[in-house]
């Protein structure tokens, strides 16, 4: 025979029982994305829904000690935008900096909050738990105001602080990924985007451009004599030769252009919103920067290269815009390198 709980227990269990129920739920929603923002707008639009309240914040501790709002619902635009706490300072600061969750009934009678914000927007009773990440506050969460308008109280400081033990691991988990597959995109000597991550922008940007009639150009660039180069001055000083050339394309494009190493000494610039007169433009810019470049002390040798630049037409293929590309940078090889060849 089991023992007879006593009603008050009963309660309890189903209160414990519904809060790993939100728990449970809540870890396998923040779990289910990769995306760091996507983990911190759920955890918030979660933490507003099962604490019942009006504002929810996550903020973020930077390199110098600050504190930034990373994301918040129930605030001011422009409070969110602003907003940079010491470590230590108001509510979110303290916890911050001691790494423990507090729970403040009433926002008035509590010395240690400084409000700023007052006209902005009420705050009469506020929550708030450490993000903690291999032992570090990599962050805090705060929430304000229960719906009901009653101050929140230990339990409610006790599912915060489990969220936010899980939100924390949900952070790191999607910061690695995201760590990993921008790693994932580049092309180790240059660092420039990588042929695949090339393609796929370049497949998505034609699909963009024959959409909204966009003009979309590609720049192909290959090294002049390239293997004489190594040749004479050894693989390693071509690998920084490499490196350098890929430095003066990233120089010289502009936000929404995309420079890549397409192959070993070759080189693609994507060039959204250019048609034919701004590539070609584009295109004798970087000859001319590349042939000036001082590329080694040691060697004295010029560098220079041979560009091909094609424009999107009619038929919006990603393969016969690379293909037209490399057409113009046969024709530029032919005519006797260190050249320009643009055009249909
Ligand atoms: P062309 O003017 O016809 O383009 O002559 P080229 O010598 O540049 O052309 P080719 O394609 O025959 O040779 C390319 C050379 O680029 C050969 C290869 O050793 C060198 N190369 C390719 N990738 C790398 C790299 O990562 N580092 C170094 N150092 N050299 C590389
Ligand atoms: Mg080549
Ligand atoms: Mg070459």
């Amino acid at each position: 025979m089991g023992t007879r709980r006593k009603p008050e227990e009963i309660v309890e269990l189903q209160r414990r029982n519904a809060e790993l129920e939100i728990l449970f739920d809540t870890v396998r929603d923040l779990a289910s994305t990769l995306s760091t923002h996507e983990v911190i707008e759920r955890l918030v639009a979660r933490t507003l829904r099962h604490l019942d309240s009006e504002i929810a914040s996550v903020l973020q501790v930077g390199t110098e000690g600050h504190l930034r709002i990373l994301h918040a619902v129930g605030l001011p635009e422009d409070v969110v935008r602003g907003t940079r706490m010491k470590m230590g300072s108001g509510i979110a600061g303290h916890v911050a900096a001691t790494g423990e969750a507090l729970l403040v009934p009433d926002v008035e009678l509590d010395p240690r909050f400084v409000r700023r914000n007052h006209e902005r927007y009420y705050t009469h009773s506020c929550i708030s738990a450490p993000l903690i990440d291999q032992g570090r506050v990599r962050g805090v969460i705060n929430v304000n105001n229960k719906s009901a308008r009653t101050p929140f109280d230990e339990t409610d400081l006790r599912l915060l602080g489990a969220i936010a033990t899980h939100a924390a691991m949900a952070l790191r988990n999607a910061d690695r990924y995201e760590a990993l597959l921008e790693k994932a995109q580049r092309d180790a000597l240059t660092g420039l985007a990588n042929y695949g991550h090339f393609w796929t922008v370049l497949e998505s940007e034609v699909k963009r451009a024959a959409r909204y009639e966009r003009a979309l150009s590609l720049v192909l660039i290959d090294i002049d004599h390239f293997k004489r180069f190594n040749d004479r001055h050894g693989h390693l000083a071509g690998d920084r030769a490499l490196a350098r050339v890929a430095r003066t394309l990233a120089e010289r494009s502009r936000t929404h252009d995309l420079a890549a190493r397409y192959g070993g000494e070759e080189f693609a610039v994507l060039l959204p919103e250019t048609g034919a007169e701004g590539a070609a433009l584009f295109a004798e810019k970087i000859r001319v920067a590349l042939e000036g470049m001082v590329i080694d002390a040691d060697a004295d040798d010029v560098l220079t290269a041979s560009v091909g630049v094609a424009t999107l037409g009619a038929r919006p293929v990603a393969a016969d815009l690379v293909a037209a590309a490399d057409e113009r940078l046969y024709e530029a090889k032919d005519a006797g390198r260190n050249r320009v060849c643009a055009g249909d």
